[in-house]
């Protein structure tokens, strides 16, 4: 049988990289419990009408990425490709708008996009997001956006710029539309046949082509802030002066659409700018999405909200060194006394600290080099002599010195030096 191997684009994450995921995950659910945001887990699998509906017909996700599948002939579900639509229909299937007028509400988990794998960019990969209901801003969408970039700065990513653009109401982007198929009618024939077909659908996402031709034609468009009516560019100035009020840096970038069809108003992104990541420069995007609810057959809610892949950040991360996982690691001199290594560590255990232990046997010189493989600061030694003397012998690996401890005594000496560090 040929070897099996995981899925194209789909990465194990073994336990050596978790460390660093812990403290991503960490320091996320941190600074975002700091602003309000409590967590939500919602299923990896929806509905495929969940996500034509809210991402949009004509956009690449639901048009080519989306791993869908019928269910036992009965219904098509689909793998979530994000987490806004997920988190939209929870939020109205639990009608948490009537229990609080705001929910500030964040996730961590798996995505799934069939898109051509690079670096920074996988079939499955993780997103981290939070969604803010019920608060139409622009004071919200400036927290929400000065809330990342502290984000980033406590993961120690500072190389990054934060994109900003308005897209208006329902009724400028109408308006927008309009005036987007006048002015690509003409180029028609020298588009691409992608944006051809997006000139019919949404020729918006013709802004967003990834072809070289479109992205010339592109140039000399009308900008989205040309259209936008007076209540748009009252929440677009406030937005910005609230950012201004917070020393947020941003700028504001017209031409920025982004990959799916439900936003309103505010969008932004916040890109790295070191050349690290190539292509896949955007951490983290989002916007307001007011008309999302409605469009899913609930209240109409303002909505805001970002999203960020947790792989790129990953690799924009410092190295640093991350803490041992272990204590101790306890080494049996004389493998009849393995029970007896067992009951000491359980012991240890039971006073809460991290022990692991060579059961297998074997000579003291292999244990030792296992015990400095964990990283373990201290190894505990049980032979022959230490039972009979009824002790145990401490090997302080970092310092190169040992002594004997009471056996009764273990466990609250070794916390005590744990303690101290
Ligand atoms: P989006 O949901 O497309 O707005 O993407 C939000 C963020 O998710 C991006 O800025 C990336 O950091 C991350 N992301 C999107 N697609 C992928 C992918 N295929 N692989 C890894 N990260 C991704």
């Amino acid at each position: 049988m040929t070897k099996l191997r995981s899925v194209k684009g789909m990465n194990d994450i073994l336990p050596e990289e978790m460390p660093r995921w812990h403290r991503l995950e960490r320091e996320l659910t941190r600074v975002f419990a700091l602003h309000g945001y409590a967590e939500v887990r919602t299923p990896v699998l929806e509905k495929t009408a969940l996500f034509t509906h809210s991402i949009g017909e004509a956009t690449d996700i639901v048009n080519k990425e989306m791993y869908t599948f019928v269910d036992k002939g009965e219904e098509s579900l689909t793998l979530r490709p994000e987490g806004t639509a997920s988190c939209a229909r929870a939020y109205l299937e639990h009608s948490a708008g009537e229990r609080q007028p705001v929910n500030k509400w964040f996730y961590v988990g798996p995505m799934y996009r069939r898109e051509r794998p690079a670096r920074g960019r996988y079939r499955q990969f993780y997103q981290a997001g939070v969604e803010c209901y019920g608060d139409p801003g622009p004071y919200v969408d400036a927290e929400m956006i000065d809330m990342s970039v502290s984000l980033l700065a406590a993961l120690g990513i500072t190389e990054v710029r934060v994109l900003l653009n308005s897209l208006g109401g329902k009724e400028t982007r109408a308006r927008y539309r309009e005036a987007l198929k006048a002015f690509f009618e003409p180029h028609r024939e020298a588009l691409s046949a992608e944006s051809q077909t997006r000139l019919e659908l949404n020729p918006l996402r013709i802004l967003d082509s990834k072809s070289l031709t479109d992205q010339e034609i592109c140039q000399g468009a009308p900008p989205i802030l040309d259209f936008l009516g007076p209540e748009d560019v009252e929440h677009f100035d406030g937005l910005r002066a609230a950012l201004d009020a917070l020393g947020t840096p941003y700028e504001v970038d017209p031409s920025l659409v982004r990959g799916l069809d439900y936003y309103t108003r505010t969008l932004f992104e916040v890109q790295t700018t070191s050349d690290e990541l190539g292509a896949q420069s955007a951490l983290l995007g989002g916007g307001r999405y007011d008309g999302m609810t409605e469009e899913l057959g609930g209240k109409a809610t303002p909505s805001v909200g970002f999203a960020m892949g947790l792989e790129r950040l990953l690799l924009m991360m410092p190295v640093t060194e991350e803490p041992t996982t272990l204590d101790a690691f306890m080494i049996t001199a004389g493998s009849e006394l393995r029970s007896q290594t067992l009951v000491l560590a359980k012991e240890l255990r039971a006073a809460g600290l991290r022990v692991d232990a060579d059961l297998r046997g074997g000579s003291v010189k292999s244990q030792l080099r296992r015990a400095s493989k964990t990283g373990a600061r201290f190894a505990l030694l049980l032979g022959e002599g230490e039972v009979a003397r009824g002790v145990v012998q401490l090997k302080d690996l970092v310092a190169h010195e040992q002594r004997d401890l009471p056996l009764a005594e273990v466990a609250r000496e070794l916390a005590a030096l744990v303690a101290a560090g």
